[in-house]
């Protein structure tokens, strides 16, 4: 009898789950649960709308998607259309691969200010995810503030400075590239706490923002480092040195030639708070030195007036009923993917919010190699179960099928050079479906 797998999830983490379990040779039955009608998760909702490259990825995984032994249940949410201990109760193994949909919060006063925004609702609003359709953030601002030194600010900061021709071969969600093409928005400063070498971005992004074509990268040269720090060598100091020698070459640059817009990178500068009368008018911040890997505050206040202030300070898991949660690390604890016999994380959910899309896949090779040596033959109905249980409670399962339907909708109703049009409502795609 084949072992029925239900994986949670059809972002990264889900997918290439799905793969190891199929290229296993086991006799497997894997449905893959997704709460969006869309799959891929990240790959179409996170990854930035201007590295269609790494969106590639989706095409391998489109081949488990279509695997005899595999179905995809779209739109359909765990908690609102089956619980976790009804999926366990039906499955022999339920993973778990829902990554990490909310944000490390700000917690300065005025951080819930309108205007202030996460990284997850600001990037799914220009991606198009369904969530923030509706996000509307007032771009009537000459400045913009992003908060941390990751990939995810670099993403943010480009987005928000490049030009519609810039964005011409992109996914931008329609209704974002509106808003930020009609925004008088100039200056851009993305802030951090720590130093040039403690930052979280990687080179090859860090050296994309010299390609942009209306916007120059500013550094304050003064706050680079001669040399990198006794003891650190090997791997790190080849890519901190890296990082240094790019923003050296954005400090020393003798004037912004024809940009008009400007990106400023700017270190040891910690938020402290956000100020406005309901909506932020301006973000103050706290000079620091870094001791000891330690933030420090100097006591030196300096003010940015803004509209717009987007927190890019990493993101975080969101329990789930029915699953233990380790609220301090932000997942759910396991060993190595396994939760308990039945029982698998991948992902984020499972290890934090790092690494690139590909990083997921040891995850998926471990949860595999836990599901075979733990459940041997399955015996659980999986599908059998799940089908009918759906349909009693109404739900409208959009199945991979639907979703060709909905990507050939998105595809050619794509305008000047972009790859798709995305749908940016789950209305809107239902009804495309008809109902
Ligand atoms: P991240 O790399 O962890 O960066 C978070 C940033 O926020 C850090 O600079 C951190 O500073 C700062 N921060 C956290 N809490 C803060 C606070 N309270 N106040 C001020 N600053 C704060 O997270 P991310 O940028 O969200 O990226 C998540 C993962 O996705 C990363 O592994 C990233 O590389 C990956 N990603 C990759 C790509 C790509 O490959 N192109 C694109 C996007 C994302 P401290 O260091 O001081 O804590």
């Amino acid at each position: 009898m084949a072992l029925t797998v239900a994986i949670v999830g059809s972002g990264p983490a889900g997918f290439y789950t799905a793969d190891a379990l199929l290229s296993s040779g086991a006799d497997v039955e894997i449905d893959i649960i997704e709460r969006l009608p869309t799959p891929f998760g990240l790959i179409r909702a996170g990854v930035a709308p201007d590295h269609q490259t790494t969106k590639n990825v989706a095409r391998k995984f489109e081949k488990s998607a279509i695997a005899d032994k595999s179905r995809y249940y779209g739109n359909i949410a765990l908690g609102r259309d089956v619980t976790l201990d009804e999926l366990r109760g039906m499955y022999d193994a339920v993973v778990l691969a829902v990554g990490a949909a909310s944000d490390v919060k700000l917690t300065i006063p005025g951080a819930d200010l309108d205007g202030v925004y996460g990284s997850s609702a600001f990037v799914g609003w220009y991606n198009a995810h369904p969530d923030f359709r509706w996000l509307d953030p007032d771009l009537d601002t000459d400045q913009a503030v992003v908060i941390g030194l990751g990939n995810v600010a670099i993403d943010i900061a480009r987005i928000l400075v490049r030009t519609r021709t810039g964005m011409a071969s992109s996914d931008l969600a329609y209704h974002a590239g509106e808003a930020i093409w009609q925004s008088p928005l100039h200056d851009v400063h993305m802030v951090g706490r720590r130093g040039p070498l403690d930052a979280k971005f990687t080179n090859v992004e860090l050296r994309e923002l010299a390609d942009l074509t209306t916007c120059a990268p500013v550094v304050d040269s003064a706050q680079l480092p001669d040399a990198l720090p006794d003891g650190v060598d090997g791997r790190e100091a080849r890519l901190m040195q890296r990082n240094l020698d790019t923003l050296r070459e954005y400090a020393t640059a003798e004037d912004c030639g024809t940009k008009d817009k400007r990106l400023h990178i700017r270190f040891y500068a910690n938020p402290v708070e956000i100020l406005g009368d309901g909506h932020v008018e301006a973000i103050r911040l706290e000079k620091t030195e870094v001791i000891d890997g330690r933030v420090k505050g100097t006591g030196d206040f300096f003010e940015i007036p803004t509209r717009l202030v987007v927190a890019a300070t990493g993101y975080r898991s969101i329990p789930i009923e029915g699953a233990p949660f380790d609220d301090q690390r932000g997942i759910i604890p396991n060993d190595d993917g396994k939760v308990e016999d039945g029982l698998y994380v991948v992902g984020w959910i499972k290890r934090g919010p790092s690494g690139v899309i590909s990083s997921s896949r040891p995850d998926a090779k471990s949860a595999t190699a836990h599901i075979l040596s733990d459940l041997g033959e399955g015996g659980k109905p999986g599908r059998q179960k799940l089908g009918p249980l759906l349909k009693e409670r109404g739900a409208r399962v959009v199945t991979y099928a639907d979703w060709k339907r909905i990507e050939a909708a998105e595809d050619a109703a794509a305008e000047n050079g972009a790859p798709r049009r995305k749908y940016a409502t789950v209305e809107e795609m239902l009804e495309m479906l008809g109902g």
